[in-house]
């Protein structure tokens, strides 16, 4: 049927505004108001009504005793306090509660749904964003966690979730939920839990075992502005994405991070989270093949920002353009109901002034500063060092909406998207290592069956650019981009050693152009298709590789196998093995990464130890 597809799915209903816990709370449902009035005014139409999930579904996540809690609480809201819920906390017994809780999953549940049949792209579920609700109890306005149980229905389809919480708080309960799941990567951008509610979200919480590396926290100083903001999630999920390789993304836009909001102490602008969610939504593109579902999330300024934020996301999902101005009659209609809650005049416009319009005085730019160095540490820890020098030395953008700022080398090379196809066909396996002058097959490897891949030493541009690279040699998820990456690499004077068999790339060893001023060299990336791991393939590249300067090397989490990671405690004992076998003098890494990853390891090779060859 060639219907019209909705750019960005709204999903509300009559039911919407149940979830309330009564007058005087601060997630009030006084929200949707003027939220879904400035919503309909940029055009977006309700075509979702949530109804309440399925006790079924809230089992995916949520306990047999937490459920039939809430219910109890539901039918006799003055009954004993239990399970986080009580009153004068954060989450009072109320009529009905219940099914307002999983409506509110409901909504969420049923829009990802459509995204995984095709119907629509993307949507966005105003009233989702419960994400402090844990397994068995109620936490921080949160009944039952909507943005997991929508993770989890998409888990249920085997596909790989990449999670996005923008709201001030960190969402600790998706976090949890997920936290053992290596196909699930959970990122928190929030005010740091030294000041603010629930306490959680340090940069140190990374997932465990398999999954260490799956859980990413940027906890920022309060008092954090929009630029450092904005600037850590630039720097951070282009990379971050790339990397994991999602089938599907889910973000919640809590609004609660803006300058106004009475609960919280970012200094953070809706101008600066409508960029967040075109960031959000380029990444999707990129990535999930568009699959994107948006949560509201928290926001306690209910007239000036929380219906801005709203509208800039659905506004960024489909793909318009900001207007000039809010509507006058959407001004007239709530002017004096925000009067009444100290929440006037009404803002004529989307986006903000710059910073808010704050003085970037001295102390402002130190809480700057500070921020970003929690970004740019986090990114250190978490993001593979190959992808990380891709962006820094411009070998390729993980953001074309807004490319890193890094030597302003232009790739030399059209460089393949998600979207790309593969490389062509290399050409005929028996003529690579004879074709090519520069090539070497190392000795005592000589070229024989499957078992045992050819090894080029110096791989040179014609060369690389002929062979096609394995899927999970190297990071980053797309094998089109690792070979695109490689080749700009290889270029700029990176050494590549490659193990291949026929025309495709098994194995490779990567070192970084040495810089002139000090005669160091970086190792960047070493990696192995998952059918030759564990026969030596690896020693035998580090072996095959010239003879160089001196090499560093610092090995994190990060450096694993996105796909089907081993335990954290293996990853580090199988590089620590590896390097110390290939000459590097091995130690623990600075004090700093340790403070994310305390098993993260240095590596040294002086150049005078060099094997000769
Ligand atoms: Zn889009």
């Amino acid at each position: 049927m060639a219907g019209i597809v909705p750019p960005m799915l709204l999903v509300f209903g009559p039911r919407s505004t149940d979830y309330d816990f009564g007058p005087g709370h601060p997630l009030t449902p006084r929200r949707f108001g003027p939220g879904i009035h400035l919503l309909r005014a940029v055009g977006a139409v309700p075509g979702l009504a949530p109804e309440p999930a399925l006790d079924d579904e809230l089992r995916w996540l949520h306990t047999r005793p937490y459920v039939e809690a809430v219910k109890r609480l539901s039918s006799d809201p003055g009954g004993p306090a239990d399970a986080g819920i009580g009153e004068g906390g954060d989450d009072p017994p109320f009529a009905g509660m219940h099914e307002a809780g999983a409506m509110v999953a409901g909504g969420s549940i049923r829009a990802i749904e459509a995204i995984l049949r095709g119907d629509v792209e993307h949507a966005l579920h105003p009233g989702g964003g419960l994400h402090h609700a844990m397994a068995g109890r109620a936490s921080g306005f949160c009944i039952y966690n909507d943005p997991a149980l929508a993770i989890a229905r998409a888990r249920r389809e085997g596909l790989r979730v990449m999670y996005i919480d923008l709201d001030v708080h960190h969402g600790d309960g998706v976090q949890a939920l997920h936290w053992d799941d290596p196909g699930v990567l959970t990122f928190s951008i929030h005010e740091s839990g030294r000041t603010l509610f629930p306490g959680t979200g340090g940069a140190s919480e990374v997932g465990e075992g398999r999954a260490a590396g799956t859980s990413i926290n940027v906890p920022l100083p309060a008092g954090t502005g929009e630029g450092a903001w904005l600037a850590a999630l630039r720097l951070i999920l282009p990379e971050l994405a790339a990397t994991f390789g999602p089938d599907i993304i889910v973000s919640q836009h809590g609004a609660d991070s803006h300058t106004w909001d009475p609960l919280a102490h970012l200094e953070v602008t809706t101008t600066a989270m409508g960029e967040a969610a075109r960031l959000v939504d380029e990444l999707a593109h990129r990535h999930a093949r568009g699959r994107w579902l948006a949560t509201g999330g928290g926001g306690y300024d209910v007239y000036r920002v929380v219906p801005r934020t709203w509208a800039l996301t659905w506004l960024a999902g489909a793909h318009r353009e900001v207007p000039t101005a809010t509507p006058i009659e959407w001004r007239e209609r709530w002017s004096a109901e925000a009067a009444r809650y100290g929440q006037a005049p009404l803002p004529v416009q989307f986006t903000d002034a710059p910073n808010a319009g704050r003085p970037m005085d001295s102390a402002a730019q130190a809480v700057e500063r500070r921020a970003l160095s929690v970004a740019a540490l986090v990114r250190r820890v978490v993001v593979p060092r190959l992808v990380r020098e891709a962006t820094d030395r411009g070998w390729w953008p993980a953001s074309t909406l807004h490319p890193a700022s890094g030597p302003a080398a232009p790739p030399t090379v059209a460089l393949p998207t998600a979207a790309s196809p593969a490389p062509a066909p290399a050409a005929p396996t028996a003529a690579v290592p004879t074709a090519a002058p520069h090539i070497a097959a190392v000795p005592a490897v000589p070229p024989g069956p499957r078992t045992d891949p050819i090894i080029l030493v110096s791989v040179d541009a014609a060369t690389w650019s002929r062979l096609s690279l394995a899927p999970r040699v190297v990071a980053p998820a797309d094998p089109a981009v690792g070979h695109a990456i490689l080749l700009a690499a290889i270029r700029d004077g990176a050494t590549v050693v490659a193990a291949v068999e026929g025309a495709t790339i098994v194995g490779v060893v990567v070192v970084g152009p040495v810089d002139e001023l000090v005669g160091v060299a970086t190792l960047l990336a070493v990696g192995v298709v998952p059918e030759f791991r564990r026969r030596g393939l690896a020693t035998r590249l580090l072996a095959a590789l010239p003879e160089g300067g001196e090499r560093h090397a610092e090995v994190t989490l990060a450096e694993r196998d996105v796909m089907e990671p081993m335990d954290r405690r293996s990853r580090a004992l199988i590089a620590n093995r590896l390097l110390a076998g290939a000459g590097y003098e091995i130690e623990p890494a600075g004090a700093s990464v340790r403070t994310i990853d305390p098993s993260a390891l240095r590596a040294v090779r002086a150049s005078d130890r060099a094997p000769s060859s």
